[in-house]
C-alpha cells in the first residue's frame, strides 16, 4: 500500500486522465509514521495483540467505512416529530449506512467502551489513551461525522464513572458499556444555549427538585447526537448563584423506566455546513426527568472534564482528516499529468504537498505525545496532569485550525474536481470548519491554554521543563539543532508567560501557537532519534523554518536544503538520522 501511495492508486488505462483517490488502499499500511509512532509510544504486548485489528480498520476506512460515509453524508438524518397516531413521539430516522457506521464502531469495535473496561477486542484491561485515539484517527479518516456520538458517549462514561453515585453507576455502567446494541446506551453532552456557548455562566435553563427527585426546564440550543439515550446536562438548580458556581450537572435519559418518552423534545434538526451524517438539534426541556451527577455546585467544574477529553479527540480527528488531505493530495501528484510531467515533478506542487504534510505530522506527534501524558497523569503522576492541563487546549486549537488550511489546500492539489461532490475532497473541506467551533472556538482554547493554565498553574514552565527533557535524551540528534531548539524553547516560554499576565485577552492565540510548534518540533526530534528517522528530524527543521522564525516575504530563503529535505520526505530516500544530519544542522 506504501508502494501505492508512491506510485498513484490505481493503474490508469489509455483515456483515464483522471486523478484516482485513495479509495481501496489500507490506511493503516500507508501510514507509516502512525505505526512507527505506535512503535514508540505503545507497550510491545498491547501492541501485537492490536496489529490485526488496527489493520482490519485500516483497510475498512479506505474500503466499506468510507463509500458508507459518503452515503451517509448525502443522505442526512430526518426528524419525524410525531408518529402516525398524532403523538409527540419524536424520533429521528437516519439512512442504513449511518447504522451500519454505528455498529462498526460501538458493537464491533467498542470505541465508547474501550478505555473503560477490559475485553474489548479480548484485551484482557481497559485500553490506554494511545490505543483508544489509534483507533479514532483510522476511523475518522473515513468517516467524521459519528466520531461525535462515540467520542461524547465515551467521556460520558468517564464522567458516570468518576462522577456518578454508586446507586447511578450499578444502574447505568452496564448499560453504557455495552457493545449488544440491544442493551446499549449511548451517550451525550448538552450545555450550549441562545444565552451562551462560551460563556457557559449565562445559561439559562434551570433544575427543580420535587419529592428528591430533579426535573428540567428551558431550552437547548446546540445538541449534537440529539437523540441519544444519555445526555449530561448542565443546569442551574432553582435559587442556585448566578454564573458558574451555580450550575449543576445532570445525566438526562431519553426514555424513562416504564419505557415512555422522558418530558423533553427534539424540536428542529439544523441544517448543518458538515458533519452531515449526523443529527445535531435543539431539544425544549418541559420537565425532563434526570438524575443528579456529582456535587450539585461542581457542576461545570465536572463537565469540563468531559470538555478536556472531547477536545483531545478533536486534535485527533483534526490529525486523522489532514492525513486523509495529505493521502489524498500524494495520490493526485503522482499521477495526474500536466504540461507533460507529473505534478509531483513540479517544484511549486512539492512545495505545496510539504505544506500539508508539515501540520499532519505536527498532530500526528501531539496526538501521541498528549495521550503518552495523559496515561501517566491517569497514573496519578501529578506533574503529568499538570503538563495535559496544556497540551490539550493546544493541540485542540492549533491542530483544528491547521485542519482547515490542509483542506483547502488538499482540495486544490485536485484542481476542479477537488471541488467536487463526488470526490471526498468537499466533504474534507466541509468538515473541517466544524473543529474551530465546538468544545470551545479558537479563542476559548487559547485562552485556556494561556489565561488559565499558564496563567493559573504555570503550565507553560512543566511544558518547557518536559521540552527540554526530550532534548537531553535525544543525544542523537546534531548539537546544533537541538540547541537551536532549546532556545527556541525558552523563548516560547518567556512569550507565555508575558501572555499569560494582564495580555492574555490579546496574546493568547501567537502564544498558544509558538508553545505548539516548539513543543511538536522538539517531540519530533526526539521521535527521530529514538526511530532513527531521517525523516522525523527534518520536519522539525520545517517546523523550525516555517513556522516558528519570521521569514522575509521579499527575499527568498536559502532553499537547497529544503529542495534535498523534500526529496526525502517525498520517499524518495533513505529515511535514517544519518541522511538527514547535515540537511539540519548547517
Ligand atoms: C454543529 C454544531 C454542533 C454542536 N453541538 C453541541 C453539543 O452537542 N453540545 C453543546 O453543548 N454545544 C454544541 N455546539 C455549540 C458549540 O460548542 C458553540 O457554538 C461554541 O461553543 C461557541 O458558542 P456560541 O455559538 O454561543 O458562540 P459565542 O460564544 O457567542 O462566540 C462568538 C464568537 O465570539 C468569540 N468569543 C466569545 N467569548 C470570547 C472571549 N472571552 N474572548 C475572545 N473571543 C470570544 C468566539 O471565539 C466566537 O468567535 C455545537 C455547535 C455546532 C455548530
Amino acid at each position: 500500500m506504501e508502494a501505492r501511495l508512491k506510485s498513484g492508486a490505481r493503474q490508469k488505462t489509455g483515456s483515464d486522465h483522471i486523478a484516482p483517490d485513495c479509495r481501496g488502499m489500507n490506511f493503516y499500511r500507508a501510514d507509516p509514521a502512525f505505526r512507527d509512532l505506535l512503535e514508540v509510544y505503545m507497550e510491545p504486548a498491547l501492541r501485537a495483540h492490536l496489529e490485526p485489528h488496527l489493520d482490519r480498520l485500516g483497510e475498512l476506512a479506505g474500503g466499506r467505512l468510507d463509500e458508507l460515509a459518503d452515503t451517509a453524508d448525502k443522505h442526512p438524518p430526518v426528524l419525524h416529530p410525531r408518529d402516525r397516531f398524532g403523538r409527540d413521539e419524536d424520533w429521528i430516522e437516519y439512512h442504513p449506512a449511518y447504522r451500519e457506521m454505528e455498529r462498526i464502531a460501538f458493537s464491533e469495535l467498542g470505541l465508547h467502551a474501550m478505555s473503560h473496561r477490559a475485553d474489548v477486542l479480548g484485551w484482557p484491561a481497559p485500553m490506554p489513551p494511545i490505543a483508544k485515539y489509534g483507533f479514532q484517527y483510522l476511523f475518522v479518516q473515513a468517516e467524521f461525522g459519528l466520531m461525535c456520538p462515540v467520542s461524547v458517549s465515551d467521556t460520558s462514561n468517564f464522567i458516570i464513572l468518576r462522577y456518578g453515585s454508586e446507586e447511578l453507576k450499578r444502574k447505568l455502567i452496564p448499560r453504557l458499556l455495552s457493545q449488544d446494541p440491544a442493551e446499549m446506551w449511548k451517550g451525550t453532552q448538552f450545555m450550549t444555549e441562545k444565552s451562551g456557548g462560551s460563556d457557559v455562566g449565562a445559561l439559562e435553563c434551570e433544575a427543580r427538585q420535587e419529592n428528591g427527585e430533579w426535573w428540567l426546564y428551558g431550552e437547548k440550543w446546540f445538541c449534537s447526537h440529539t437523540d441519544a439515550d444519555l445526555a449530561l446536562i448542565l443546569a442551574r438548580p432553582q435559587g442556585a448563584e448566578a454564573g458558574t458556581r451555580g450550575l449543576g450537572l445532570f445525566a438526562m435519559p431519553r426514555r424513562l423506566d416504564d419505557g415512555s418518552r422522558n418530558r423533553y423534545r427534539i424540536v428542529r434538526l439544523k441544517d448543518k455546513l458538515g458533519t452531515r451524517s449526523m443529527a445535531s438539534g435543539e431539544i425544549r426541556l418541559e420537565g425532563a426527568f434526570a438524575w443528579q451527577v456529582g456535587e450539585l455546585r461542581a457542576g461545570l467544574k465536572q463537565m469540563l472534564d468531559q470538555v478536556n477529553l472531547s477536545r483531545l479527540s478533536h486534535g485527533v480527528r483534526a490529525a486523522a482528516m489532514m492525513r486523509r488531505c495529505l493521502n489524498e493530495a500524494l495520490c493526485v501528484a503522482r499521477s495526474r499529468v500536466a504540461f507533460g510531467r507529473a505534478l509531483i515533478e513540479m517544484p511549486l506542487v512539492r512545495r505545496q504537498l510539504l505544506k500539508l504534510m508539515v501540520p499532519t505530522e505536527q498532530a500526528l506527534t501531539m496526538y501521541a505525545w498528549t495521550a503518552d501524558v495523559m496515561s501517566r497523569a491517569n497514573r496519578g503522576d501529578e506533574g503529568a496532569a499538570h503538563l495535559l492541563r496544556i497540551l490539550t487546549p493546544l493541540f485542540k486549537f492549533r491542530a483544528c485550525r491547521d485542519n482547515l488550511r490542509v483542506a483547502t489546500g488538499a482540495m486544490e492539489v485536485r484542481g476542479g474536481n477537488g471541488y467536487i461532490e463526488d470526490w471526498v475532497n468537499p466533504r474534507l473541506v466541509r468538515d473541517a470548519q466544524i473543529g474551530v467551533l465546538w468544545e470551545g472556538t479558537s479563542n476559548i482554547n487559547a485562552l485556556d491554554a494561556i489565561g488559565r493554565a499558564a496563567a493559573k498553574m504555570g503550565a507553560h514552565k512543566a511544558l518547557g521543563a518536559a521540552l527540554h527533557a526530550r532534548l537531553a535524551e535525544a543525544s542523537r540528534v546534531p548539537e546544533k539543532f537541538r540547541s537551536r531548539l532549546a532556545e527556541l524553547v525558552d523563548r516560547a516560554v518567556a512569550f507565555g508567560a508575558r501572555a499569560s499576565g494582564s495580555e492574555a485577552e490579546r496574546l493568547s492565540r501567537m502564544a498558544a501557537g509558538a508553545l505548539y510548534n516548539v513543543a511538536s518540533a522538539v517531540v519530533m526530534a526526539w521521535e527521530a532519534a529514538r526511530l532513527d528517522s531521517g525523516r522525523r528530524l527534518l520536519l522539525s527543521r520545517m517546523v523550525v523554518e516555517h513556522r516558528l522564525i519570521v521569514q522575509d516575504p521579499l527575499v527568498p530563503a536559502n532553499e537547497a536544503w529544503e529542495e534535498r529535505a523534500a526529496a526525502l520526505l517525498l520517499g524518495e530516500g533513505d529515511d535514517t538520522i544519518h541522511q538527514a544530519a547535515a540537511l539540519v544542522d548547517h
